[in-house]
């Protein structure tokens, strides 16, 4: 059977919440199977985890931001992203304040981490949410929505009429069945304009932003050193976000993701649409004995399995 996932043994990070500004620890422990991915706030006592669920979702603006009862993490899509990318199905995050560290604003930080742990393979089969039907869901022009396919895909347009953007791809699609996330997905990251950083620091998000953990931008090009690491980074991260937001449904997709200027609130809605509509999925597994591979490879081999 094709299994579960955890890591080898726990790993440790220190980084900064890109909202809050903070400083924040980070450890992930391994979970035994069917725990799925579980918070852990260790500045609190008592009750203190919140379960990665798309039903935990309490702010889109943004990131995404989980809770439970009064206790929030947030921030946790970059790191849900990886944590898909690497088909880690259990694992602990403790965290010893509310966001998750952003470290260089991407997923590869968090990729790193957990390869330099290693996975292990757990004695459950991995179960997978394989879409049956169309999903759709809208909020003003924006649209996102889930198809069934045989693998993983995802589709993305993002629209912003701007200088800069202009020059760039504004359309992907990546199908994980031939794409590496590691290698096309995992580096791209946040981004956004200087001029908008003051009125976003007034509502006190992006506290801890910097040109350290986001592509900064003013109005006629990319201010980082280095300039992008992906010719499209900007609409990558975007697909990197709707990979995290998705996996708070707990279980990989197989379908086909197509957005359109969709947000974490849209991903959301159509994380709690699919919960919703239970004729549109159902879960499975798979008989394949190779584990040795990454979730892209995983996914077509799943899909070829159907
Ligand atoms: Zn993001």
């Amino acid at each position: 059977m094709f299994r579960q996932r955890t890591i080898k043994s726990p790993v440790h990070a220190i980084g900064i919440g890109v909202h809050s500004g903070a400083k924040v620890r980070m450890g992930l422990r391994p979970a035994k199977a069917g725990s799925g991915i579980q918070f852990v706030r260790t500045d609190l006592d008592g009750a203190n985890s919140v379960r990665a669920c798309a039903e935990s979702v309490s702010d889109t603006a943004l990131s995404t931001t989980i809770s439970q009862g009064p206790i929030n993490v947030a921030t946790v899509e970059h790191l849900m992203s990886a944590l898909w990318g690497l088909g880690v199905d259990n694992l602990f995050i403790e965290l010893s304040a509310e966001e998750v560290p952003i470290m260089d604003g991407s997923a590869a930080p968090f990729i790193d981490m957990i390869n330099s742990v290693g996975i292990v393979d757990l004695d459950e089969a991995k179960q997978f949410i394989r879409i049956n039907r169309e999903i759709c869901v809208n909020q003003g022009e924006a649209t996102a929505s889930l198809k069934p396919y045989a693998g993983f895909k995802a589709g993305y347009t993002f629209v912003a009429d701007h200088k800069v953007f202009n020059r760039y791809p504004k359309y992907a699609e990546l199908d994980f069945g031939t794409t590496s996330y590691e290698a096309s997905v995992s580096g791209a990251r946040s981004f956004g304009l200087l001029k908008e950083l003051p009125h976003a620091q007034a509502i006190n998000k992006c506290l801890g932003s910097s040109l350290e953990n986001a592509v900064g931008i003013d109005d006629d090009s990319v201010v980082n050193e280095g300039g992008l690491r992906y010719h499209d980074e900007f609409v990558k991260h975007k697909l990197l976000d709707v990979i995290g937001d998705l996996y708070l449904l707990g279980r990989p997709i197989m379908g086909a993701f197509e957005g359109y200027m969709s947000g974490h609130a849209l991903n959301n809605k159509l994380a709690r649409a699919l919960l919703r509509c239970d004729d549109a999925w159902d879960v499975v597994s798979y008989e394949l004995d190779d584990q040795s591979k990454p979730q892209e490879i995983m996914v077509k081999r799943a899909a070829a399995a159907e």
